[in-house]
C-alpha cells in the first residue's frame, strides 16, 4: 500500500451502506481511480462531485484505493454554479469513465478538462468527447471517407465515422450534422483551428449527437446522461 496525492476531480458517488460510497475519481498523476470513501455523504465529511481538488488515498493491490481526504481548490466552484458546465461534465465523464482505461495517467486530459468557463463550454464540451475517443485509440478517421476513402465532400457524420457524399447517397446514410457541423469535427483534428472556432447551440447539439451516438457504438452501451443533456442545453 503507499500513499499518494494527487490533483483529482471525483465524478460519481455509488452509495455504499449507511453514508459511505464508492467513489469514482480521474487524477492527473494516477489517471481513473476507484475509492471506498466513508462518510461520503455526511455535512462533515461529505464529498463533492465535479470540483478540482487534491486528494490523499493509498493505493492498494485490489482495485479499490484508501481514501484520507479530499481538499477542493475553491476557485474551482464555479463549476458548481454553471449548471451549463456541470450538465456536460456527467456526459464527458460517463465516456471518459467508458473508454480510458483505469490507473492511466493523461495530465493532458485532466487539464483540458479544467479549461471550462462561462463562455466556451459549447465548444470544449465536443472537443473533450473527441479527445477522449481519440486518447482511447478509437477514434475514426477525420480526413477520409469510412467506405470509400476518399478525402473529398466528407460531410456526413454517421455512427460509422464520415461518408463521402457518393458514399451516403449510394448507401442512403443520413448524418447527425449539417455541413457546418461537419466542418468542426473536422478541425478537431487541429487543435489551433479549433480553439478559434464558434460553436452555437444548433452544432453544438449535433455534433454531440454525431460523437455520443458513435461513443455508444464503441462503448457498446447506451449513454445514460446524452436525454437530459439534450434536453437542458
Ligand atoms: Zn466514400
Amino acid at each position: 500500500m503507499s500513499r499518494e496525492k494527487s490533483e483529482a476531480i471525483i465524478y460519481k458517488l455509488i452509495r455504499y451502506a449507511d453514508s459511505s460510497a464508492i467513489g469514482l475519481a480521474f487524477s492527473k498523476e494516477f489517471g481513473r481511480i476507484k475509492l471506498f470513501i466513508p462518510k461520503a455523504f455526511t455535512k462533515k465529511g461529505g464529498v463533492v462531485c465535479f470540483v478540482h481538488g487534491n486528494l490523499d488515498f493509498a493505493k492498494k493491490s485490489s482495485d479499490l484505493s484508501k481514501f484520507y481526504s479530499f481538499n477542493n481548490y475553491t476557485d474551482f466552484y464555479h463549476y458548481l454554479n454553471n449548471h451549463e458546465i456541470l450538465i456536460r461534465l456527467h456526459l464527458v465523464f460517463e465516456i471518459l469513465d467508458g473508454l480510458i482505461e483505469p490507473e492511466l495517467s493523461d495530465p493532458t486530459l485532466f487539464e483540458l478538462i479544467l479549461k471550462y468557463d462561462d463562455e466556451n463550454f459549447r465548444r470544449l464540451t465536443p472537443y473533450l468527447m473527441y479527445f477522449i475517443l481519440k486518447k482511447a485509440g478509437v477514434m475514426y478517421d477525420l480526413t477520409s471517407c469510412v467506405s470509400c476513402g476518399s478525402k473529398d465532400d466528407l460531410f456526413t457524420v454517421t455512427d460509422q465515422g464520415l461518408y463521402c457524399s457518393t458514399c451516403s447517397d449510394q448507401l442512403s446514410q443520413t448524418g447527425y450534422c449539417d455541413k457546418e457541423s461537419a466542418y468542426i469535427i473536422k478541425c478537431m483534428g487541429n487543435s489551433s483551428l479549433y480553439r478559434n472556432i464558434a460553436v452555437t447551440r444548433k452544432q453544438e447539439i449535433q455534433i454531440i449527437k454525431a460523437l455520443a451516438g458513435y461513443s455508444s457504438v464503441v462503448m457498446e452501451k447506451k449513454l445514460k446522461s446524452l436525454k437530459t443533456v439534450l434536453e437542458i442545453i
